[in-house]
Order: structure tokens, then C-alpha cells, then sequence
């Protein structure tokens, strides 16, 4: 894959310029390249060598895709070295809440993962290498042309640590946002983060996407139990980092049975988000790498819920997509995971 997916309007149209094309023309041939990559109306098609060059760059990886009875796609993307991340398209139906169907795409920001969170399976793979920018919007590109529209909604919540890889990830953020491209709205755009505190000030300052802490728990010994990375940063350098937050911080909170689901976790994590611009998203554990770690009932979820939000803490719910495809959040597992009929999505 070359790296013109990952360019924005401006950088395509610096390389047209570079290689003689007049301003008008390389940003005509910019546009061009990327409405069709976006597979939206195209402007009048330019003439020239260069838009053949572009062309033949924007050939999409192959993929094996797998689609969950919930609705939910997975797919098993191979990149041009043979590494594979994968990519899940996460459909959430009409229902009471929702008043229109929502797609929204979660992308891997690496091959692995260094941070080694104890109930994820990418974290078992420790880090191969980072991916491209052009390999995060190829995945959202793979994920629109199976879907036949542009999905409204990214997730930087795939396999890898987004701000292990900010450089990348914040330029596919800009290629993602472009208007004459795909067009996805930043603030529909949110990246993961387990807490890496000495990048979280440069990431809410380069781009105005939602913010998403992987908090699931506010006792220090239990979250480095279950996070190694909490014994580098402390919970209230983390605290004074989302405290800083220009906007609401998503705080992730999975639920784990007999771990961090009773009601003094939910007094504890109110405690925490007090004083703070803050959600929470609650997540039943899905079935990962430890085998004696379980998800609670779902009465016991709701309880929790209901704990903190009689707390004053707005707290939603977040039911499992793409279990049955291995495709829920923590179950990724990329090249441990034997690619079957592979198909060329390009
Ligand atoms: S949860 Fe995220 S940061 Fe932790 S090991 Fe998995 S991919 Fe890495």
C-alpha cells in the first residue's frame, strides 16, 4: 500500500505541485483522488499522467471478513509485509435511544501492543511495529467499500496504543476529517488511551476528537494488577491530566466479576470522577486471555450503573458487539489468529 492513503488534501496537492502540475490542477487532481477514494461523486475527472500514478496507489489490502449475527464485522486485514491487524465495523440498531441505525468503525493504530493490559488479547502479542497512516484509513476505506456508504463514526480502540503511535494516528485523523474525502466529523472521531500522561496534553491540543481513558479501576495496587502501564504513571497524575481535559473525557471502566463491580467500586470510581468533565462507559468484560476472569450478571452491571448514576455520574451501559467473531473489545488477536479464505477487498 503506498502512503498517498494517508495524505491530506494539502500533501497531494504539494506532490502534484512538486512533480509540475500548476496549483489549480494539483488541487483538482487532489479532490479528485480523494472523493473516489471515498467512494463518493467525484468531481470532473482531470487529465494526465499523475492521476495514474495516484490511482494505482489507492488499491485497497486484502482482507477476510467475518460478520457476527449481531451485526458486526470483522475483518482480518494483511498489510504489504504479511503483518495482520484487524478492524471491526460495529453496527448499533434503531432501538428506544436511538433513533436512527449507527456504524461506527474501530481501526487498529499497531501490529500488537506494548502496553500488555492483562484481559486483552493484543496485549499478548507484544509490539510488532506501528502502523502507517495510510494502513489506519485503508482500514476505514475496507470497512466503507463493504458497507457501500461512509460510516459516521471512527474508534481508535483496535489493536495497539494510539498515543504509542500519535504521529500517524493524527495524521489519519486529518486524512479521515478531509471534506472532499471521507468526511468524518472529528468530534465523531475518539482515541483510546490507557493513560500514557506525558502525551495526553499534545493529543487534546493537535485535534479536537473525543478522548477515551481506560481507567477500570481507582485503586492503585488493583490498577497495576491489571494495567502494567499504571506502575509508570499514578492515578492522580492521571487525574490531573483529564482534569485539564478542553472537553468531556470518556473514562472506559470494564467490568470484571469479584474484581471491580461492587458497590464500593462504583462509590470509589464516583469519588474519582468528582469534580471532573467526565462520562463513564461501563463494558462487560468479553471472553479474553485469562480464563477465571468473567463478566458479572447483567443485574449486578445494571446495579453498578445505577450506583453511579444515583452518584450524579453520567454512566452508560456498553452491550458486547462481535463476540461470536472474536471481534469485542480485548479479543483481538490479529496474526495469532490463522487468516481462512482471504479476500481481496481492493
Ligand atoms: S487494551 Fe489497548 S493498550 Fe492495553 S494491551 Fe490491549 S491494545 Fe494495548
Amino acid at each position: 500500500m503506498q502512503p498517498f492513503f494517508g495524505m491530506t488534501e494539502e500533501a497531494l496537492s504539494g506532490w502534484a505541485r512538486s512533480r509540475g502540475a500548476t496549483p489549480g490542477a494539483a488541487r483538482a487532481l487532489a479532490r479528485f483522488v480523494l472523493a473516489q477514494a471515498a467512494g463518493r461523486p467525484a468531481p470532473e475527472r482531470p487529465s494526465g499522467k499523475l492521476l495514474a500514478q495516484l490511482e494505482a496507489s489507492f488499491a485497497l489490502p486484502a482482507a477476510e471478513v467475518i460478520a457476527d449475527a449481531d451485526g458486526t464485522v470483522r475483518f482480518a486485514v494483511r498489510l504489504d509485509d504479511g503483518e495482520v491487524v484487524e478492524t471491526v465495523l460495529i453496527h448499533q440498531a434503531v432501538s428506544d435511544l436511538r433513533s436512527r441505525e449507527r456504524w461506527t468503525v474501530c481501526v487498529s493504530s499497531q501490529v500488537g501492543c506494548a502496553r500488555g493490559c492483562v484481559f486483552c488479547e493484543t496485549g499478548r502479542l507484544g509490539l510488532e511495529r506501528n502502523l502507517t497512516a495510510a494502513e489506519i484509513v485503508a482500514q476505514y476505506a475496507l470497512a466503507a467499500r463493504h458497507l457501500q456508504l461512509r460510516p459516521a463514526n471512527v474508534v481508535f480502540m483496535g489493536m495497539g496504543e494510539p498515543l504509542d503511535n500519535l504521529e500517524e494516528v493524527l495524521r489519519a485523523i486529518a486524512v479521515l476529517r478531509e471534506p472532499s474525502g471521507f468526511a468524518v466529523p472529528e468530534r465523531r472521531i475518539t482515541v483510546s488511551t490507557v493513560g500514557i500522561v506525558p502525551r495526553m496534553d499534545e493529543l487534546f491540543a493537535r485535534t479536537k476528537a473525543q478522548v477515551a481513558v481506560s481507567l477500570h479501576a481507582v485503586d492503585p495496587a488493583q490498577r497495576r494488577a491489571l494495567l502494567p502501564v499504571a506502575r509508570k504513571w499514578s492515578l492522580p497524575e492521571l487525574r490531573g491530566c483529564i482534569a485539564k481535559a478542553p472537553r468531556t473525557v470518556l473514562l472506559q471502566w470494564t467490568l470484571i466479576e469479584g474484581t471491580n463491580d461492587a458497590d464500593s467500586d462504583a462509590d470509589a470510581l464516583a469519588g474519582f470522577c468528582a469534580g471532573l468533565d467526565v462520562r463513564v462507559n461501563l463494558i462487560p468484560l468479553n471472553p479474553g486471555p485469562v480464563p477465571s476472569q468473567r463478566a458479572p450478571s447483567m443485574d449486578r452491571c445494571r446495579a453498578f450503573q445505577k450506583r453511579l448514576r444515583d452518584s450524579g455520574i453520567r454512566a452508560l451501559l456498553r452491550m458486547p458487539h462481535g463476540q461470536q467473531v472474536g471481534g469485542a473489545c480485548g479479543q483481538l488477536a490479529g496474526t495469532r489468529r490463522p487468516l481462512r479464505n482471504h479476500v481481496a477487498a481492493g
